[in-house]
């Protein structure tokens, strides 16, 4: 029998990537259900599915900040069955906080961390019962290190994985599964938007220094970060698609390995101040970073070797 897929924020991005990749599965072991605040803004999903419309693909509306949507959208799906819940939908923030009202930092809580918890209060109690279900929420690697000028939106995230790091635990008890998607940074109208938003920011609030660091050294290496680093949508839907398929997911998945030794530094260091250096050096003194991964390389160098040492200990 097929599982019935919901998911989140399908008019662009990622949502709309995942939609038609999760459509298209080669097995059609999936009926997908792509949701959407705003169902005029489904043009894009309608074109990308292609023949999967209608098939194993069906557009219905749904908002993450309003409650009676989201019910309304489970209760008209057969036997209100949800066998993979993927939890997409979010927004971004940037800039200095004293240049952000405590409305517009709501909204993003409302939406990223606030969505989730909704969208779960409405499906996790039938997952519980029936003894299934899997739980898919697009986080990021800013659900695990903060970065510079993403105070709010990292705030969210971190959110975010602290409360499915605790539903985890009695998630087992009920044989559901809970995984964490990180992407790094991802080519979508996301970027663009917080982009845009970040470039009409009103900075008359913020210090010279502080402006200085947004504008001239934050925003211009936006765009740069996003080409050299970046992932496509597709790609992570690509990773999600083998995470629901997999028998025994993870709870944790980073889909960007050029962006893995970043996320490893927080591992690395329990005191937490390698990873706040090391962005320091990347963003004021560029020249240091060139020492800075040679340290960082030693460091795993040692910690392989150690864990080496210790699998040979083991083995006698
Ligand atoms: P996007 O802006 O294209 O997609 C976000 C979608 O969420 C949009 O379709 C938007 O309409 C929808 N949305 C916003 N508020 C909503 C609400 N109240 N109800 C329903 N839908 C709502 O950007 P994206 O990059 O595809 O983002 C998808 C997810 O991926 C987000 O959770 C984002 O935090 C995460 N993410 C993005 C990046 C990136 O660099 N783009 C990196 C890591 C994680």
């Amino acid at each position: 029998t097929q599982k019935v897929v919901l998911i989140t924020g399908c008019s662009s991005g990622i949502g709309l990537a995942l939609a038609v990749r999760i459509a298209k599965d080669e097995k059609k072991r999936f009926m997908v259900y792509a949701t959407m605040r705003n169902l005029s803004k489904g043009e894009a999903l309608v074109e990308a599915a292609g023949r999967t419309l209608g098939r194993t693909l069906e557009l219905k509306q749904l908002d993450v900040c309003d409650e009676d949507s989201i019910k309304a959208c489970v209760d008209s799906l057969p036997e209100r069955r949800v066998d993979i819940l993927i939890s997409n939908a979010g927004m971004g923030l940037i800039g200095p906080i004293e240049c952000q009202s405590i409305d517009e930092m709501k909204t993003v809580m409302d939406t990223n961390f606030f969505g989730l918890v909704r969208l779960l209060k409405e499906i996790l109690p039938d997952m519980k019962r029936r003894k299934r279900g899997h739980v898919v929420v697009i986080s990021s690697v800013m659900g695990i290190q903060g970065i510079l000028f993403n105070d709010v939106y990292a705030a969210s995230k971190f959110a975010v994985e602290g409360f499915c790091e605790s539903l985890a635990v009695q998630a087992l008890r009920f044989d559901l599964n809970i995984s964490l998607i990180e992407p790094g940074p991802v080519i979508t109208e996301f970027e663009r938007k917080v982009y845009d938003e970040g470039m009409k920011t009103d900075l008359s609030k913020a210090d010279r220094v502080t402006a200085d660091m947004f504008v001239n050294i934050y925003l211009k290496n936006y765009n740069q970060i996003f080409e050299s680093l970046g992932q496509s949508a597709e790609d992570v839907a690509e990773h999600t698609h083998k995470i629901i398929t997999m028998e025994n997911p993870p709870f944790r998945h980073q889909t960007n390995t050029l962006y893995t030794p970043m996320t490893t530094l927080k591992y690395a260091d329990p005191n937490g101040d390698l990873p706040i250096d090391t962005f320091y050096k990347m963003v004021f003194e560029h020249d240091k970073v060139f020492n800075a991964s040679l340290n960082f390389l030693k460091l795993l160098r040692w910690r392989s070797r150690k864990s080496f040492t210790l699998e040979k200990d083991k083995s006698g």
